[in-house]
């Protein structure tokens, strides 16, 4: 595998940007060697700028469900490109996009289109603060909500504890507003939100946890969190950036059905572009500026190249047959790497929510951001390394989620199980 001229760019980009990156995790810190540079991609493929062609499981982290490039929204992105990139005034686009992200999502009675997920989660939180009047949030250890000052912050020891931040930069009076408790533990929750509800704006949670692997809600965490919610005019916010048109078509609380208050997207529903959004209650909805008095904006908010790659995203993902699709594809890869695992007795534990998917390099049940830690980092570094020598790129990390597109073809699928299964025994 060569890979000098992503070495010789990513010296230039180390003068020019914090760590040569735009965002932390591209630069491989958490497995080492160097970032590769990405020249282009077509379907399940990404192509260096050294010419190496991997088999891409990371799909710009979610996004590309559709596999990169995919013909129907680069022609419709063409077109809309003709007719001006932005106006800064209201498009029959939106409404068109708006209106598929409500066919998915029936808890969505009306949005807000933003840019990004971290717009998305930090305008849901002040919206929730403005609707109740009460400003704590409650988030869980291990969820990543993006960059917002307040949930940049990971937990105490256990229970419920008010953490510190993970980040130079964020006020401790900030972090004083988070109350940080352990995915998947009812009983701590109810004793927290029973102790301090009249303080409790929102709970904010990744339904599915993408952001430390992927972890399962138990049974009834959901349904606790709905319940406990109600009962104290606390507005439940489901994070569903990742898992949002992932775990179902209508995101996990289509599979797990929970109707959250406010729901949080990103990802697939830009399909591939700058878009975020959220959406839920109309009662809660309308405090939203110019309507209420919550204000948020954006300059290029619902711009048109944005929407219409949205929109060319869903109506494929509106077809019947995509799930289907999408499903038998995930069995084969899941089925095929806990084999290869088996047959190269690694211990492994894999888990998938839809077309999301880890594997955990331990043998214990993973639960929560603790059990997540059992995994051996050292074994995944080892794994990364040689899967992406082999041509399948994965996240580099272990705490990253694995995402699979339409775009990915049975034969793509056997060799990521072939180059597991040597990389297994290599390990
Ligand atoms: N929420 C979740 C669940 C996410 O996975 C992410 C990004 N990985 C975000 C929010 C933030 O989205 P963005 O990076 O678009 O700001």
């Amino acid at each position: 595998m060569k890979t000098e001229k992503s070495l010789r760019l990513y010296k230039k980009a180390v003068s020019l940007m914090p760590g040569g990156v735009n965002s932390p995790v591209r630069a491989f810190k958490a497995v080492g060697g160097n970032p590769l540079f990405i020249a282009r991609a077509k379907g399940s493929k990404i192509y260096d700028v050294d010419g190496n062609q991997y088999i891409d499981y990371v799909l710009s982290w979610g996004p590309l469900i559709l596999g990169h490039a995919h013909p129907q929204v680069v022609r419709a992105l063409k077109k809309a490109v003709e007719n001006g990139t932005s106006y800064g005034a209201p498009t029959p686009l939106e409404i068109e996009l708006a209106t598929l992200v409500k066919k998915a999502f029936p808890s969505i009675e009306k949005l807000r289109m933003v840019n990004s997920g971290t717009e998305a989660t930090m305008s849901a939180i002040r919206l929730a603060r403005g609707f109740t009047k009460r400003n704590k949030v409650i988030k869980f250890e291990g969820c990543y909500h993006g960059h917002v000052d307040g949930l940049l912050v990971s937990a105490g020891s256990g229970g419920a504890t008010f953490g510190v931040p993970d980040s130079l930069g964020v006020p401790l009076s900030y972090i004083s507003e988070t109350i940080i408790l352990p995915f998947n533990d009812t009983a701590t929750f109810k004793s927290t939100v029973k102790k301090h509800w009249k303080d409790i704006a929102c709970v904010i949670v990744e339904p599915v946890v993408g952001n430390m692997g992927c972890i399962l809600p138990r049974e009834d965490f959901l349904e606790v969190l709905r319940r406990e919610t109600d009962k104290y005019g606390i507005v439940l916010i489901f994070d569903e950036v990742m898992t949002g048109f992932r775990v179902s078509f209508g995101g996990a609380q289509q599979f797990y059905r929970i109707k959250p208050d406010l729901t949080c997207l990103g990802k697939v529903i830009g399909g591939g572009l700058p878009v975020g959004a959220y959406g839920g209650k109309k009662e809660i909805m309308s405090l939203v500026a110019p309507e209420g008095r919550v204000y948020q904006a954006g300059t290029l908010s619902g711009n048109p190249i944005a929407m219409t790659a949205g929109i060319e995203t869903l109506k494929i993902l509106s077809r019947p047959e995509t799930y289907k699709e999408l499903e038998s594809k995930m069995n084969h890869l899941e089925e095929g790497l806990k084999d290869a695992a088996f047959r190269a007795a690694v211990n492994v534990k894999f888990y998938r929510a839809g077309t999301i998917f880890c594997t955990y390099f331990t043998d214990k049940e993973v639960v929560d951001a603790k059990t997540a830690k059992n995994s051996d980092t050292e074994k995944f570094k080892r794994f990364f390394m040689g899967m992406l020598q082999k041509g399948v790129y994965i996240a580099p990390s272990q705490f990253e989620a694995g995402f699979i597109s339409l775009a990915h073809t049975d034969s793509d699928i056997e060799k990521t199980v072939r180059v597991a299964y040597k990389t297994f025994k290599e390990l």
